[in-house]
């Protein structure tokens, strides 16, 4: 087998979707599951959209990711410049070998005209606006004459009428078009540049690609691409064309219907290593049920035949549950450091907390929450005493007689000395032996006092946690205030 050389092309629109991080990461881990490279090229050819430091972002997204390339714009490579935008001579040196075999040829059409052409063929409800092949007559000498005369045009492919265009591809195995229904395809514009069309079958020649992988969207192309590689004689890569992402009304996946690019899933506190793992069930799995996936595990498992064909839908609930899965599996120290910076950013950030302090929330949250800032924002009552009490907590747990017992547990625990978990909850169960009731009746308003909920880890974690003198306090506040 050739050697494996992947790479991942996307036009730089100034982020990374999520979509371009399931063609980046299927890329990359069928390159190193192959022992093969993997390359970033940048097609960015089509100048009207340019996006001032697009390239930065997603190499940057890419990055965070764990996605490293072999070769691309910063690393550089024997196959490069990797921009495409830099490799203008190359696409023009290309394209006179196809006018010459006339496989391509100039067409001067106006803007004007193309129109025309497009609203009568709209009229004639044909299924798609094709271009009439009206310039593939112009002589030599009218195509001198308009050369001379500064007319703009454009370079395009000659495709033949009926002709069945075959390919196969991984995933969708045989794919046939009819030519008939395929354009003549731009190939060079009028400013000079390529089309992506063009740039991407030269690019993937000269870099030696072996695997086309990318999306779904991109089979239409591909009938075009292989009549170029065709027409050059050039072999043709393996193609895969990975299924859509769909939203879970199984609409082709928006940014009206939530956040699409890896920068918004990265500020929202999701591990990278959570939306990698639920970036690859995208469309593949392994065989089994298995979902909890690391990189390493994803490499050695990963193949394109066990891709599917039919749309992937975006479940944003599974890549909840997968970062609290990815949580777990984090020591409590990695989490102590990611901790730290979100204090940083929150409202306790003037705030002095021991790192034994801290993992002790961590220990009695760890699988309670999804995200690391839920260690601050679910439990806020670690950081600061409750100012109020969640009030149908106070309706079912505190009646006439819960202020006395209340008072009573309290003094107990007042006269504990260096208390542990255990003896504040053997306080608690001699208060309610001598008082003759059952402990809930002391449990859920001790909750209630010293946390202002009715939710979080048992109750004497928090009392441990959070100590005794405070504990005290937060009981006699709690007195004043719930009558
Ligand atoms: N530049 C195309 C994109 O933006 C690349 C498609 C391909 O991989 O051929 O996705």
């Amino acid at each position: 087998m050739k050697s494996v050389r992947v790479r991942f092309a996307p036009s730089p629109t100034g982020y990374l979707h999520v979509g371009g991080l399931r063609t980046a990461l299927y890329n990359y881990l069928f390159a190193r599951k192959n022992n093969g490279k993997f390359v970033l090229r940048i097609e960015d050819t089509d100048r009207s959209r340019y996006v001032e430091g697009a390239v930065e972002n997603l190499t940057s997204a890419l990055k965070w990711c764990g996605l490293d390339f072999d070769e691309g714009p910063q690393v550089g490579g024997k196959f490069g410049p990797y921009l495409q935008s830099q490799r203008l001579d190359i696409y023009q040196k290309h394209i006179q070998e196809l006018i010459v075999k006339g496989d391509a040829y100039y067409c001067f059409c106006t803007p004007a005209r193309l129109e025309t052409l497009k609203e009568e063929q709209q009229k004639q409800k044909l299924p798609q606006a094709k271009y009439d092949k009206l310039c593939l007559s112009l002589s030599k000498s009218q195509i001198e004459n308009n050369f001379s005369n500064k007319i703009p045009f454009v370079v395009r492919l000659n495709v033949r009428p009926n002709q069945k265009i075959i390919f196969d591809d991984i995933i969708r195995s045989h794919v046939e078009f009819d030519s008939n229904n395929v354009d003549d395809q731009v190939l060079i514009k009028s400013d000079g540049y390529p089309t992506y069309h063009f740039a991407n079958v030269v690019d993937d020649h000269l870099m030696e690609i072996s695997h086309v992988i990318r999306g779904e969207e991109w089979l239409s192309s591909t009938p075009k691409h292989v009549l170029l590689y065709d027409s050059f004689g050039w072999e043709r890569p393996v193609f895969a064309h990975l299924p859509l992402l769909l939203n879970p009304d199984r609409s082709k996946l928006s940014k009206r219907q939530g956040d699409v690019a890896v920068e918004d899933y990265r500020t929202k506190g999701f591990f990278k290593e959570a939306l990698v793992n639920f970036v690859a069930l995208l469309g593949w799995n392994a065989g089994d049920d298995k979902e909890f996936y690391l990189m390493n595990e994803l490499i050695n498992n990963f193949s394109l035949e066990r891709v599917n064909k039919s749309g992937a839908v975006f479940d944003i609930e599974k890549l909840n549950w997968l970062n609290a899965e990815h949580l777990r599996k984090k020591t409590n120290n990695d989490i102590l450091l990611m901790l730290k910076e979100s204090i940083q950013k929150s409202e306790f950030s003037n705030q002095n907390y021991s790192d034994e302090f801290l993992l002790s929330i961590i220990g009695a949250m760890k699988e309670r929450v999804s995200f690391v800032n839920e260690f601050i924002t679910s439990c806020q009552y670690f950081y600061t005493a409750p100012t109020e009490y969640e009030q149908k907590s106070i309706e079912k747990n505190w009646d006439s007689e819960t202020s006395n017992i209340l008072r009573k547990l309290r003094d107990a625990f007042a006269s504990l000395q260096n208390p542990t978990k255990e003896d504040f909850e053997l306080g608690l169960t001699n208060v309610a032996t001598e008082l003759n009731i059952g402990k809930g009746k002391l449990i859920h308003p001790l909750r209630l006092a010293i946390s202002g909920i009715s939710t979080g880890p048992g109750v004497f974690d928090i009392v441990t946690i959070l100590g005794k003198e405070e504990v005290i306090k937060r009981i006699d506040t709690a007195l004043e205030k719930i009558k």
